[in-house]
């Protein structure tokens, strides 16, 4: 981003993190051009969408050209995507004992689609791989693992994810797990535990990305601590502009920044927007009931309530929230570089992981125009790609640098 250069500016700067920081910085004709060289050049890498649960649970094909999903092929050409991390989650309520299965059920669909697709797709391990991919006109495919739960207190589980293709965890979700506690969860182990910590150093041999979305500070702490890799936050905005805890403080976006790893901004309309947030707390109680209800409804059956059938009994019940423009997502990526510098921010949307995206970023077809609107508010080429992916693309390869030092050392 260019520096500011009047006092006035300066001012403005420190004293309006939510403001657009530099309106109309660049003119519209020459913000345009930038935008479309961008969109020519940049490899887009998104960090985070749910999608697989769809494919799984609802027998979604990627290339349906109707998709009510987020993600599509077609949706991902219209967004000059180049990469999608697909996280593999499972729901921190699933039976403790089926938690590997459900996650190689939703790493089967994903190298099914894959496989059915392989004209379009090809899954990537590695950052080459990901330009590799882009440079033969294909989108590249990630796996994520969301949930440190997931892994069921098994160092070895981690090992087959890898084997697998999977390239980061976060360390929790919603829920502490027996080593980690999370942001949406009372502490329990202080952050990390000893065997977290182990956690952790088995995915810097390895070579997968440490995740801190959902963890508790304290966790994240503990982990930059351990960490002899850049970690990356896959799917998180900015505490200043939206208070949850989801979100990362000022502190902890330093500290990121100084760890040298990436943190990709959450496109979630209650991440985003405070004003959005505080409104659905009010309603939160009831989106908990109703859900609760469809829960037991299904159990009856023997049957558990797919994520897209709680996804819309939260879209009807949050109808009214006021929802966000999409220029807030720029804003927060704003507030991150300002706090943390342009070489540690990306995007991470949770695309079909959220019941409310901001207007005008309503699916993966749309992030031209977040785009356009970084490049009016004067970011260079250059840091756009960066901030686009190109900054993802740097953590992977220290990542896997690494892994290769850990694993040779020994
Ligand atoms: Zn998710
Ligand atoms: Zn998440």
């Amino acid at each position: 981003m260019q520096k500011p250069r009047h006092m006035l500016e300066i001012l403005l700067v420190c004293s309006l993190a939510a403001v657009p920081l530099f309106p109309s910085q660049r003119p519209p004709a020459e913000a345009a051009k930038t935008a479309e060289e961008v969109l020519q050049q940049a490899i887009i890498i998104d960090t985070h969408a749910d999608t697989p649960q769809m494919m799984l649970d609802e027998d979604y094909d990627l290339a349906q050209p109707d998709s009510p999903f987020m993600v599509s092929i077609p949706k991902m050409r219209q967004g000059h995507l180049g990469a999608e991390f697909l996280s593999i989650w499972v729901q921190v309520g699933w039976p403790k004992q089926d938690l590997i299965h459900r996650a190689l059920d939703l790493i089967d669909v994903v190298y099914e689609q894959v496989g059915r697709h392989s004209d379009l797709l090809g899954l990537a391990t590695t950052a080459d791989e990901i330009v590799r991919l882009h440079l033969q006109g294909k989108f590249a495919i990630l796996l994520g693992i969301e949930g440190g739960h997931i892994i069921q207190d098994d160092l070895r589980a981690l090992d087959i994810y890898y084997r697998l293709g999977v390239r980061y965890m976060t360390l929790t979700h919603t829920a502490n797990t027996e080593w980690a506690d999370s942001s949406g969860d009372k502490p329990k182990w202080n952050g990390l535990t000893d065997f977290g910590k182990q956690v952790v150093e088995r995915m810097n041999r390895l070579g997968m990305m440490v995740d801190i979305s959902h963890v508790s500070d304290k966790t994240f702490y503990d982990t930059l601590a351990v960490s002899k890799a850049p970690v990356i936050a896959s799917h998180s905005s900015c505490r200043a502009l939206c208070d949850v805890p989801r979100n990362m403080t000022d502190d902890m976006i330093r500290a990121l920044a100084k760890n040298g790893g990436v943190m990709d901004i959450n496109f979630y309309s209650g991440f985003l927007s405070q004003a959005y947030a505080d409104a659905y707390k009010k309603i939160e109680k009831q989106v908990e009931t109703e859900v609760a209800a469809a829960r037991a409804r299904y159990a009856q059956q023997g049957k558990r309530l797919p994520y897209f059938e709680e996804a819309k009994i939260e879209q009807r019940v949050t109808k009214d929230l006021p929802v966000p423009s999409y220029t807030a997502i720029a804003d927060h990526i704003d507030h991150a570089v300002q706090v943390g510098g342009v070489e540690h921010v990306g995007l991470g949307s949770d695309f079909d992981g959220i019941d409310s995206a901001p207007k005008g970023m309503e699916d993966v077809s749309r992030l031209p125009d977040l785009v356009r609107e970084l490049a009016r508010r004067g970011y260079s080429e250059q840091d756009l790609k960066k901030i686009l992916g190109g900054n993802l693309l740097r953590v992977m390869r220290q990542v896997e640098g690494v892994s290769r030092d850990m694993r040779s050392a020994k």
